[in-house]
Protein backbone atom coordinates (compact mmCIF):
# COMPACT_ATOMS: atom_id res chain seq x y z
CA UNK A 1 0.00 0.00 0.00
CA UNK A 2 2.65 2.62 1.04
CA UNK A 3 4.87 1.38 -2.37
CA UNK A 4 1.48 2.22 -3.84
CA UNK A 5 1.47 5.93 -2.79
CA UNK A 6 4.72 6.54 -3.27
CA UNK A 7 5.04 5.36 -6.49
CA UNK A 8 1.57 7.53 -7.07
CA UNK A 9 3.92 10.69 -5.90
CA UNK A 10 6.71 10.06 -7.88
CA UNK A 11 3.89 9.89 -11.13
CA UNK A 12 2.59 13.12 -10.27
CA UNK A 13 5.92 15.25 -9.57
CA UNK A 14 6.79 13.54 -12.75
CA UNK A 15 3.74 14.83 -14.99
CA UNK A 16 3.53 17.74 -12.98
CA UNK A 17 7.49 18.47 -14.62
CA UNK A 18 7.32 16.80 -17.99
CA UNK A 19 4.08 18.91 -19.09
CA UNK A 20 3.60 22.45 -17.83
CA UNK A 21 -0.07 22.34 -18.98
CA UNK A 22 -1.05 20.75 -15.82
CA UNK A 23 0.94 23.42 -13.65
CA UNK A 24 -2.02 25.72 -13.88
CA UNK A 25 -4.93 26.77 -11.50
CA UNK A 26 -7.32 24.07 -12.46
CA UNK A 27 -6.89 22.22 -8.99
CA UNK A 28 -8.09 25.78 -7.16
CA UNK A 29 -11.86 26.17 -6.20
CA UNK A 30 -13.91 28.54 -9.09
CA UNK A 31 -14.75 32.14 -8.04
CA UNK A 32 -17.54 33.72 -8.64
CA UNK A 33 -17.43 37.88 -8.86
CA UNK A 34 -15.96 40.34 -11.10
CA UNK A 35 -13.30 39.77 -13.62
CA UNK A 36 -10.92 42.66 -14.68
CA UNK A 37 -8.67 41.70 -17.29
CA UNK A 38 -5.73 43.30 -18.12
CA UNK A 39 -4.56 43.58 -21.52
CA UNK A 40 -1.62 46.09 -23.12
CA UNK A 41 -0.97 45.59 -26.56
CA UNK A 42 -3.26 44.35 -29.22
CA UNK A 43 -1.43 43.01 -32.54
CA UNK A 44 0.98 40.37 -33.76
CA UNK A 45 4.35 39.12 -32.40
CA UNK A 46 5.99 36.21 -33.81
CA UNK A 47 8.89 36.16 -31.65
CA UNK A 48 7.97 34.56 -28.04
CA UNK A 49 10.96 35.26 -26.52
CA UNK A 50 10.14 39.16 -27.03
CA UNK A 51 10.06 40.78 -23.92
CA UNK A 52 6.71 42.65 -25.18
CA UNK A 53 5.17 38.93 -26.29
CA UNK A 54 2.97 38.39 -23.04
CA UNK A 55 1.72 41.82 -23.56
CA UNK A 56 0.79 41.74 -26.57
CA UNK A 57 -2.62 39.95 -27.88
CA UNK A 58 -3.26 38.60 -31.04
CA UNK A 59 -6.47 40.11 -32.24
CA UNK A 60 -7.79 37.18 -33.68
CA UNK A 61 -7.46 35.85 -29.65
CA UNK A 62 -9.01 38.48 -28.34
CA UNK A 63 -11.89 38.27 -31.37
CA UNK A 64 -12.35 34.46 -29.71
CA UNK A 65 -12.35 35.33 -26.08
CA UNK A 66 -14.85 37.83 -26.85
CA UNK A 67 -17.19 35.45 -28.49
CA UNK A 68 -15.95 33.11 -25.18
CA UNK A 69 -17.52 35.86 -23.13
CA UNK A 70 -20.86 35.99 -25.52
CA UNK A 71 -21.25 32.38 -25.31
CA UNK A 72 -20.96 31.40 -21.82
CA UNK A 73 -22.89 34.12 -20.08
CA UNK A 74 -20.43 36.86 -19.22
CA UNK A 75 -21.14 40.72 -19.35
CA UNK A 76 -18.60 43.03 -20.48
CA UNK A 77 -19.29 46.00 -18.48
CA UNK A 78 -18.43 49.42 -18.76
CA UNK A 79 -16.46 51.76 -16.46
CA UNK A 80 -20.54 53.19 -16.04
CA UNK A 81 -21.71 50.08 -15.42
CA UNK A 82 -19.18 49.65 -12.29
CA UNK A 83 -19.99 53.07 -10.98
CA UNK A 84 -23.69 52.40 -10.95
CA UNK A 85 -23.00 48.75 -8.71
CA UNK A 86 -20.70 50.64 -6.88
CA UNK A 87 -22.77 53.18 -5.95
CA UNK A 88 -25.70 51.46 -5.25
CA UNK A 89 -24.23 48.51 -3.49
CA UNK A 90 -26.28 46.30 -5.72
CA UNK A 91 -26.12 44.95 -9.16
CA UNK A 92 -28.31 41.97 -11.36
CA UNK A 93 -25.55 42.28 -13.88
CA UNK A 94 -24.31 38.47 -14.08
CA UNK A 95 -21.38 37.13 -14.68
CA UNK A 96 -19.72 40.53 -14.78
CA UNK A 97 -15.93 40.98 -16.63
CA UNK A 98 -14.21 44.36 -17.87
CA UNK A 99 -11.32 44.37 -20.41
CA UNK A 100 -8.86 47.30 -19.46
CA UNK A 101 -6.12 48.03 -21.18
CA UNK A 102 -2.62 49.79 -19.87
CA UNK A 103 -0.63 52.65 -21.44
CA UNK A 104 -2.68 53.75 -24.40
CA UNK A 105 -1.04 52.23 -27.37
CA UNK A 106 -1.69 53.41 -30.93
CA UNK A 107 -2.66 49.53 -31.69
CA UNK A 108 -5.83 49.41 -29.39
CA UNK A 109 -7.10 51.84 -31.57
CA UNK A 110 -5.69 50.10 -34.51
CA UNK A 111 -6.55 46.91 -33.64
CA UNK A 112 -8.67 46.68 -30.68
CA UNK A 113 -11.15 49.76 -31.42
CA UNK A 114 -12.79 47.89 -34.56
CA UNK A 115 -13.55 44.52 -32.23
CA UNK A 116 -14.99 46.91 -29.59
CA UNK A 117 -17.51 48.05 -32.39
CA UNK A 118 -17.90 44.97 -34.44
CA UNK A 119 -18.90 43.06 -31.10
CA UNK A 120 -20.66 46.34 -29.30
CA UNK A 121 -17.93 45.54 -26.12
CA UNK A 122 -16.73 48.34 -23.57
CA UNK A 123 -13.54 48.49 -22.60
CA UNK A 124 -11.56 50.86 -20.53
CA UNK A 125 -8.20 52.08 -21.26
CA UNK A 126 -5.61 53.86 -19.07
CA UNK A 127 -3.23 56.82 -20.47
CA UNK A 128 0.16 57.79 -19.66
CA UNK A 129 -0.66 61.28 -20.50
CA UNK A 130 2.63 62.28 -20.88
CA UNK A 131 3.23 59.69 -23.51
CA UNK A 132 -0.41 60.41 -25.60
CA UNK A 133 0.73 61.74 -29.13
CA UNK A 134 4.12 60.35 -28.95
CA UNK A 135 5.25 57.37 -31.33
CA UNK A 136 3.46 54.03 -30.60
CA UNK A 137 1.15 55.98 -28.81
CA UNK A 138 -2.44 57.15 -29.15
CA UNK A 139 -3.36 60.70 -30.60
CA UNK A 140 -5.84 62.96 -28.43
CA UNK A 141 -7.86 62.74 -31.48
CA UNK A 142 -7.79 59.11 -31.79
CA UNK A 143 -8.92 58.63 -28.38
CA UNK A 144 -11.86 61.60 -28.39
CA UNK A 145 -13.36 59.56 -31.16
CA UNK A 146 -13.31 55.94 -29.17
CA UNK A 147 -14.61 58.09 -26.59
CA UNK A 148 -17.65 59.45 -28.67
CA UNK A 149 -17.99 55.70 -29.61
CA UNK A 150 -19.92 55.39 -26.18
CA UNK A 151 -17.97 52.38 -26.06
CA UNK A 152 -14.44 53.46 -24.52
CA UNK A 153 -13.84 54.99 -21.33
CA UNK A 154 -10.31 56.40 -19.82
CA UNK A 155 -8.42 55.74 -16.63
CA UNK A 156 -5.30 57.40 -15.66
CA UNK A 157 -2.40 55.85 -15.59
CA UNK A 158 0.15 58.23 -13.93
CA UNK A 159 1.57 61.02 -15.94
CA UNK A 160 5.21 59.40 -16.72
CA UNK A 161 4.69 55.56 -15.71
CA UNK A 162 7.32 55.99 -13.06
CA UNK A 163 7.10 53.60 -9.81
CA UNK A 164 5.13 55.87 -7.73
CA UNK A 165 6.39 54.62 -4.14
CA UNK A 166 9.53 55.27 -5.23
CA UNK A 167 8.88 58.87 -5.59
CA UNK A 168 9.03 61.77 -2.78
CA UNK A 169 5.64 62.73 -1.48
CA UNK A 170 5.32 66.03 -3.82
CA UNK A 171 5.84 64.29 -7.33
CA UNK A 172 3.84 61.29 -6.01
CA UNK A 173 0.53 63.98 -5.86
CA UNK A 174 1.44 65.57 -8.70
CA UNK A 175 1.62 62.04 -11.24
CA UNK A 176 -1.79 60.80 -9.58
CA UNK A 177 -3.29 64.57 -9.62
CA UNK A 178 -1.68 66.48 -12.75
CA UNK A 179 -2.61 63.41 -14.97
CA UNK A 180 -6.18 63.08 -13.92
CA UNK A 181 -6.29 67.14 -14.67
CA UNK A 182 -5.16 67.16 -18.12
CA UNK A 183 -7.45 64.28 -18.63
CA UNK A 184 -10.60 65.83 -17.55
CA UNK A 185 -9.70 69.04 -19.51
CA UNK A 186 -8.87 67.20 -22.92
CA UNK A 187 -11.57 64.64 -22.48
CA UNK A 188 -14.39 66.86 -20.89
CA UNK A 189 -15.40 64.62 -18.63
CA UNK A 190 -14.41 63.28 -15.18
CA UNK A 191 -11.70 60.70 -14.46
CA UNK A 192 -12.82 58.32 -11.70
CA UNK A 193 -10.19 55.40 -12.69
CA UNK A 194 -6.36 54.91 -11.74
CA UNK A 195 -4.22 52.14 -12.68
CA UNK A 196 -0.26 52.00 -10.93
CA UNK A 197 2.34 51.88 -13.17
CA UNK A 198 4.24 48.57 -12.27
CA UNK A 199 1.13 47.35 -10.99
CA UNK A 200 1.15 45.02 -7.40
CA UNK A 201 4.72 46.65 -6.42
CA UNK A 202 3.55 50.22 -7.77
CA UNK A 203 2.23 50.88 -4.62
CA UNK A 204 1.98 51.27 -0.66
CA UNK A 205 0.65 52.97 2.43
CA UNK A 206 1.92 56.50 1.10
CA UNK A 207 0.52 55.89 -2.74
CA UNK A 208 -2.90 54.86 -2.77
CA UNK A 209 -4.10 57.36 -0.40
CA UNK A 210 -3.36 60.12 -2.52
CA UNK A 211 -5.79 58.35 -5.56
CA UNK A 212 -8.34 58.61 -2.97
CA UNK A 213 -7.72 62.14 -1.78
CA UNK A 214 -7.23 63.41 -5.60
CA UNK A 215 -10.99 61.97 -6.43
CA UNK A 216 -10.70 58.88 -7.92
CA UNK A 217 -13.00 56.24 -7.31
CA UNK A 218 -11.23 53.12 -8.16
CA UNK A 219 -7.42 52.30 -8.01
CA UNK A 220 -6.32 49.05 -10.92
CA UNK A 221 -3.66 47.11 -9.79
CA UNK A 222 -1.93 43.85 -10.98
CA UNK A 223 -2.55 42.15 -7.86
CA UNK A 224 -3.85 38.86 -9.44
CA UNK A 225 -7.58 37.40 -8.45
CA UNK A 226 -11.31 37.97 -8.72
CA UNK A 227 -13.21 41.05 -7.31
CA UNK A 228 -16.30 41.12 -4.96
CA UNK A 229 -19.42 41.84 -7.04
CA UNK A 230 -21.10 44.38 -6.74
CA UNK A 231 -17.90 46.13 -6.10
CA UNK A 232 -17.29 47.87 -2.33
CA UNK A 233 -13.97 49.73 -2.58
CA UNK A 234 -12.17 49.20 -0.23
CA UNK A 235 -9.29 47.24 -1.53
CA UNK A 236 -7.35 47.58 -4.95
CA UNK A 237 -9.08 46.12 -7.76
CA UNK A 238 -7.31 42.59 -8.60
CA UNK A 239 -7.04 42.09 -12.28
CA UNK A 240 -6.71 39.15 -14.34
CA UNK A 241 -3.93 38.73 -16.69
CA UNK A 242 -4.03 37.36 -20.26
CA UNK A 243 -0.67 36.76 -21.89
CA UNK A 244 -0.01 36.87 -25.29
CA UNK A 245 0.55 33.03 -26.34
CA UNK A 246 -1.88 31.60 -23.68
CA UNK A 247 -4.43 29.16 -25.22
CA UNK A 248 -8.20 29.04 -24.46
CA UNK A 249 -8.13 26.97 -21.27
CA UNK A 250 -6.00 29.39 -19.98
CA UNK A 251 -8.79 32.00 -20.76
CA UNK A 252 -11.09 30.02 -18.60
CA UNK A 253 -8.81 29.85 -15.89
CA UNK A 254 -8.14 33.55 -16.00
CA UNK A 255 -12.29 34.15 -15.70
CA UNK A 256 -13.04 31.02 -13.43
CA UNK A 257 -9.81 31.92 -11.31
CA UNK A 258 -8.16 35.17 -11.69
CA UNK A 259 -5.08 33.78 -12.70
CA UNK A 260 -4.18 30.83 -14.76
CA UNK A 261 -0.96 29.83 -13.56
CA UNK A 262 1.03 29.85 -10.29
ZN1 LIG B 1 1.80 50.44 -17.57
Amino acid sequence: MTWCIAALAVLAVYLFWRFPALRKTWYLPKRKGFVALMYHHVGILDDPQAEQFPFTMRPDMLERQILFLKANGYTPISLEELTTAYRAGKSSIQKPVMLTFDDGYLDNYQNLFPLLKKYNVPALIFLITDRVGTPEYMSWDQIKEMQDSGLVSFGSHSLSHRRLRSLPDEEIVREITESKRVLEEKLGRPVTAFCYPFGAGGFDKRVRPQVFKAGYLFDFSTKKGVNPWPWKGKSTLRRAFPRGGETMFDYHLQLTRGQSKL
